[in-house]
């Protein structure tokens, strides 16, 4: 019997050449139809600090810079999505870092080239997720609600 505990949420985000190629609807849409629950979206420009925060592991890298200016240069959607095993199934349909190497049928390997240019981020743990959901939403802005499909995806 799947329990309303067994959810688990992860942080998506997508990136700034994702919204100017025109590839949100594309995007969301992997997540809806594979049986995800959206819980919170919104469109917005990234600050600086923000930015800086949620790539904070990378801080030391030569990367770091280029990356933060490029993720504050034009609007982002952010996203939280519910459901079981969503933060490792995410990260599947995503793909692998580099999207030359990314499989087909994953958003990378369909969509990208440049690992500078991959379209998306998605929470790589169950802690992360935590961690960059609670950085990017505010409590109120998340919405609990169970789907009339519920009972048609789990047993
Ligand atoms: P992921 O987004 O797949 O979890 P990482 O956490 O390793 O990947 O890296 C975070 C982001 O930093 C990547 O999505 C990508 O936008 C950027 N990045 C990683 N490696 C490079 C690189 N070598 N050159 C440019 N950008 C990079």
């Amino acid at each position: 019997m799947f329990l309303e505990t067994d959810l688990e949420r992860t942080f998506l985000a997508i990136k700034p050449d994702g919204v100017q190629r025109g590839l949100v609807g594309e995007i969301i849409r992997r997540f809806e139809t594979k049986g995800f629950t959206l819980v919170g979206l919104k469109f917005m420009k990234v600050s600086k600090e923000l930015a800086e925060k949620h790539y904070d592991v990378h801080r030391e890298r030569p990367f770091f810079p280029g990356l933060v200016e490029f993720i504050i240069s034009s609007p982002v959607v952010a996203m939280v999505w519910e459901g079981e095993g969503v933060v490792a199934a995410a990260r599947k349909i995503i793909g692998a870092t580099n999207p030359l190497t990314a499989e087909p049928g994953t958003i990378r390997g369909d969509f990208g080239v440049n690992v500078g240019r991959n379209l998306i981020h998605g929470s790589d743990a169950q802690e992360t997720a935590q961690t960059e959901i609670a950085l990017w939403f505010k409590e109120e802005e998340l919405v609990a609600w169970q789907p009339h499909s519920a009972p048609w995806l789990s047993e």
